[in-house]
C-alpha cells in the first residue's frame, strides 16, 4: 500500500512547514489540504457567491477546478487554471474559509480530490490539514496530531508575519482572526479539528523546527 503520513492540528502549530520537510527528506509528496478549502473560498469570493448562505455554497462548489500540484520542493495550487497561491493567503480569504469549510458539499468534494492526489503520489504522500487521520486517511500509514501551547503559536504566527513586513496592528488583527478560525474549526459539526485515537500527540512548544521533524520522519520510518 502507498505511504500515506496525515498530519493535523491547529493553525501555528508548525504544520505546514513540519510536513513539507518531511515530505522532502523522504522523497513522498506533499499536500496541503488547507490551501484547496482557501482556493474554494477565493472561487467563491470572486463569484459574488454569500459565503454566509450554506446553501449558496453548496450549490456553486462543484464548479471551479481546483488543481493542487504536490512536489514538495514547490507545491501549487490554482483554481480554473490560475494561480491562486497568492491571494489564498489574504485577509479576505482567511476570514471566510472556517465558513466554507464547514459546507458539507464542500469538504465531499474536496476529500475526493484529496485521495486522489494520494492515489497518484509515485512513492506516497504527507497530507497535512484538520481531518486527515479522522476522515479523510483513516488507514494511513503514520497519523500526527501536532499541538502547541497558545502561547508559541501566537508567537510563530507573530515572527512569521514581522518576517513579511507586516505591521503590528494586522498582527494583532490576525492573531484574534486565528483563535476565531481555531474555535469554528474544532466545534463545526462536519469532520471538526480532532485528534485521531491513533494519532501519536506532538508538542512542538519546546522543540525546534530540526526536533519535530527528526520525531514526525522517525514515526514514519518506524
Ligand atoms: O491550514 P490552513 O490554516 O491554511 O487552513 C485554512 C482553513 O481551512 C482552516 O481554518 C479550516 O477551516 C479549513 N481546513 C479544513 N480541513 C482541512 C484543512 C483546512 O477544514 N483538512
Amino acid at each position: 500500500a502507498p505511504v500515506v503520513v496525515a498530519i493535523d492540528g491547529p493553525s501555528g502549530s508548525g504544520k505546514s512547514t513540519v510536513s513539507r520537510a518531511v515530505a522532502a527528506r523522504l522523497g513522498l509528496s506533499f499536500l496541503d489540504t488547507g490551501a484547496m478549502y482557501r482556493a474554494m473560498t477565493w472561487w467563491m469570493l470572486s463569484n459574488d457567491i454569500d459565503v454566509d448562505d450554506a446553501e449558496a455554497v453548496a450549490i456553486a462548489c462543484g464548479k471551479p477546478v481546483i488543481v493542487s500540484g504536490t512536489d514538495a520542493a514547490g507545491p501549487t495550487i490554482t483554481v480554473d487554471g490560475q494561480d491562486v497561491s497568492g491571494p489564498i493567503r489574504g485577509p479576505e480569504v482567511t476570514a471566510k474559509v472556517s465558513a466554507v469549510s464547514a459546507v458539507p458539499a464542500v469538504r465531499a468534494r474536496l476529500v475526493e480530490l484529496q485521495r486522489g492526489c494520494a492515489e497518484v503520489a509515485p512513492r506516497g504522500i504527507v497530507a497535512e490539514g484538520r481531518d486527515m487521520g479522522t476522515v479523510v486517511f483513516p488507514g494511513a500509514t503514520a497519523k500526527v496530531f501536532l499541538t502547541a501551547s497558545g502561547a508559541a503559536r501566537a508567537a510563530r504566527r507573530a515572527a512569521e508575519l514581522r518576517a513579511k513586513g507586516v505591521d503590528e496592528a494586522t498582527i494583532a488583527a490576525m492573531a484574534a482572526d486565528l483563535d476565531r478560525r481555531d474555535a469554528a474549526d474544532s466545534s463545526r459539526e462536519t469532520a471538526p479539528l480532532a485528534q485521531a485515537p491513533d494519532a501519536v500527540l506532538v508538542d512542538t512548544s519546546e522543540l525546534t523546527l530540526d526536533q519535530v521533524i527528526d520525531t514526525v520522519a522517525a514515526l514514519v520510518e518506524e
